[in-house]
């Protein structure tokens, strides 16, 4: 095994935007499955359910499926939660 590989790693699966949809109605109350964000790397339009997600044991990440750039962030530690959303030009709701 090599420790330079990004590109897999175990503990890590990719889902989709739907499994981010309920870590955000865990976290905001509000479900966003439907909305849509804009990308703030190569601004597509798309559906924040269509968004690549990795769950990981502190949270959630959501990518943007046309660039792989960072839309959204969850972390979780105890009760305290804290989303990013500093990847998304706009979010649609
Ligand atoms: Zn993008």
């Amino acid at each position: 095994m090599t420790s330079t590989s990004t590109h897999h790693t175990p503990d890590r699966a990719a889902l989709d935007g739907n499994a981010l949809a309920g870590v955000l109605l865990d976290t905001l109350g509000v479900d966003l499955s439907a909305a849509r964000g804009r990308c703030g790397g190569c601004h597509a339009l798309d559906l924040i359910a269509s968004t690549v997600v990795t769950m990981t044991a502190m949270g959630a990440v959501a990518r943007c499926r046309s660039c792989d750039h960072v839309l959204i962030t969850v972390v979780r530690a105890g009760d305290r939660s804290w989303v990013g959303l500093a990847g998304l030009h706009a979010l649609e709701i």
